[in-house]
C-alpha cells in the first residue's frame, strides 16, 4: 500500500511540476489527475513510466494527454 506521505509528492512523468496522482479505486494502480493515464502498481511499487502506464479511453497514444501538451 502506498503512503498518502508519498502520494502527495509523486507526479505524472509528463508534467512532473503540476500534475499530481491519485489512488485507483481499486487500490492498484496510480491515476494522473489531469490526463487520467493509468500508471500500474506492482507489490505496492508504483511504476511511473509513460510507456508502461495504460493510456485513458478514447486517448490513442501519450502526444494527445494534456500533460503531454503543457
Ligand atoms: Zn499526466
Amino acid at each position: 500500500m502506498i503512503s498518502s506521505e508519498l502520494l502527495e509528492r509523486l507526479r505524472c512523468p509528463l508534467d512532473p511540476k503540476n500534475a499530481r496522482l491519485e489512488l485507483a479505486a481499486s487500490g492498484d494502480a496510480l491515476i494522473c489527475q489531469p490526463c487520467r493515464l493509468v500508471f500500474p502498481m506492482r507489490e505496492g511499487i508504483a511504476c511511473l513510466l509513460p510507456e508502461e502506464a495504460r493510456l485513458p479511453e478514447g486517448c490513442a497514444s501519450l502526444d494527445e494527454l494534456p500533460c503531454r501538451k503543457r
